[in-house]
């Protein structure tokens, strides 16, 4: 006899488990599945649920979810279609699969938090759905990287393919800081700038070039030096800060202002054919200083004139730096803290070493002797002394 739709839902009841919203907001440890349509979703959802619309759940969920016995919950507007989604992850072999009775509508009567959020424009869905189309970027994720507000410290070698990409994926707000301009010899690797800009601030002419690729993106231009006055306050307004400008007096800066104002901070460095990458979470991973505590005397470091550059170096180096930020700004991943990431393009080869917090850093440690920016005389390398186990640190052409 054929079966009424009253008939499969009373059947669905006797096999799956229901837990009522206010057991689903109790209990952790259980991986919570929106299962409802993308319209649906966008007026508001659960915080920290996963959107797999009931359509496509079965052809989703292993990617998804890879583990069986991973503890999940269904929920959808009023626990009907949450039922039936979690009759077919049962069929798939997952064991503890449970419906929220009552879905979405009862657990909003009940003044649970939920969130909305941010929706994109269908030029943005389009624009970025190659970001949409992976579980770990989404329309939330991408939402994130739009309200992110990210400070490129130099529009040289590192800053021009960190912020092209960092425009490209949507990060809403760059704030540039370089007082310098546009010369033939910076176009050999610093891809933002372009033959008919040549003696252009590098400000205005990486504005042109970004707002070019991608109009979502506000360009804001800091056409001055990065001082013991103004880091402070330029980091202060943004989320994260990307270091591209490779020199002594900029990197102990940078390290000591992101300790003070608690910014993530992605440093890279170039010299040759060697390249390193590094993030600094303060007070979470170790700093600059706790690996080299003061910068070394001036005539220690090789002159930027004498470094040299092989000019696709910092575009690995400065995507590298790219990946690390959106990597922060959308929360996953692994951040490379307490990691240097060493690349040798000569030999092609990427190495990484163990970086300890210290204790006794001179400015994230317990006791700190460095508690205000510091305006080292302007040199331009780094030391070349090569602790063991450890990388040749680099010096530096922008
Ligand atoms: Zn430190």
């Amino acid at each position: 006899m054929p079966q009424t739709s009253r008939d499969l839902l009373a059947a669905a009841r006797r096999t799956v488990r229901e837990l009522t919203p206010h057991e689903v907001r109790e209990m952790g440890g259980r991986t919570l599945i929106d299962c409802r349509e993308q319209d649906e979703w966008d007026q508001g959802h659960i915080p920290g649920a996963i959107h797999l619309s009931k359509g496509y759940i079965e052809m989703r969920i292993e990617e998804t979810v890879p583990d069986r016995s991973t503890p999940i919950t269904l929920y959808c507007a009023v626990g009907v279609r949450s039922l039936f989604a979690a009759q077919s992850l049962e069929a798939m072999g997952y064991h503890d699969v449970a419906s929220m009775s009552g879905g979405f509508g009862v657990w909003k009567q009940l003044g649970y938090e939920f969130v909305t959020p941010r929706t994109l424009t269908a030029d943005q869905k389009l624009r970025y759905s190659r970001h949409l189309l992976m579980p770990e970027v989404g329309e939330e994720g991408q939402a994130k990287l739009l309200e992110a507000r990210v400070l490129l410290i130099g529009t040289g070698g590192l800053g021009s393919p960190a912020a092209l990409y960092l425009a490209a994926a949507g990060v809403g707000t760059l704030g540039l800081v370089d007082f310098d301009t546009v010369d033939v010899s910076n176009l050999q690797r610093q891809i933002l700038h372009t033959q008919d800009r040549i003696g252009m601030a590098k400000t205005q002419s990486a504005k042109i070039a970004l707002t070019a690729l991608n109009p979502d993106v506000r360009v804001v231009e800091h056409n001055e030096v990065l001082s013991s006055e103004s880091a402070p306050r330029l980091f202060r307004d943004y989320d994260v800060v990307v270091n591209g400008c490779d020199n002594f007096p900029t990197r102990y800066l940078a390290n000591d202002v992101a300790i003070f104002e608690r910014k993530p901070l992605v440093d890279g460095g170039i010299f040759r054919f060697e390249g390193q990458v590094s993030t600094i979470v303060p007070f979470a991973s170790p700093c600059y200083r706790c690996r080299y505590p003061t910068p070394p005397p001036p005539e220690e470091a090789p002159s930027c004139a004498e470094a040299g550059v092989l000019g696709v170096l910092p575009g690995i180096v400065g995507v590298l730096q790219a990946a690390e930020v959106i990597k922060l700004i959308l929360g996953i991943g692994e951040p490379l803290t307490g990691r240097l990431l060493h690349i040798d393009a000569l030999d092609m080869r990427f190495r990484e070493f163990r970086v300890p917090r210290d204790p006794e850093c001179p400015v994230c440690g317990e006791h700190p002797t460095v508690t205000a920016p510091i305006d080292y005389e302007g040199f331009c390398a780094v030391p070349l002394t090569r602790p063991a186990a450890a990388p040749p640190t680099l010096a530096a052409t922008g």
